[in-house]
């Protein structure tokens, strides 16, 4: 499989992960999917990887090329995408959302 022809967002987005895990990193290259218990951990699980990746960059193109990319139910996760699918995002402070699942919340 080659990650250069890999569709992250838009209409014709891949599914690169597991649907039934809600939240996940997914690292590029080696093709590993670590299961997240939340968003915000998830967040942290890629920044930490990617930071590690650009250190292993010695600009040699034999050097591997990681990327850890944050799933959500399988797809990858940016949050402008999420609001503009109609989703909620699934941060806990994004405002929008909270308004959102409050309101849920009253009407339930
Ligand atoms: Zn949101």
């Amino acid at each position: 499989m080659s990650t250069s022809r890999i569709r992250l967002f838009g209409p014709d987005r891949q599914m690169v992960g597991i649907p039934e895990i809600e939240w996940a990193v997914w690292i590029l290259g080696p093709d590993d999917v670590l299961k997240q218990p939340d968003l915000i951990t998830a967040l942290e699980v890629a920044a930490e990887h990617n930071a590690c990746f650009v250190e292993l960059l010695d600009g040699s193109p034999y050097s591997p090329t990681c990327y850890a990319v944050v799933l959500h139910h399988g797809y990858a996760w940016n949050r402008a995408v999420e609001h503009q699918l109609g989703n909620d995002c699934g941060h806990p402070d994004c405002a929008p959302c909270t308004i959102n699942r409050t309101s849920l919340k009253a009407a339930g």
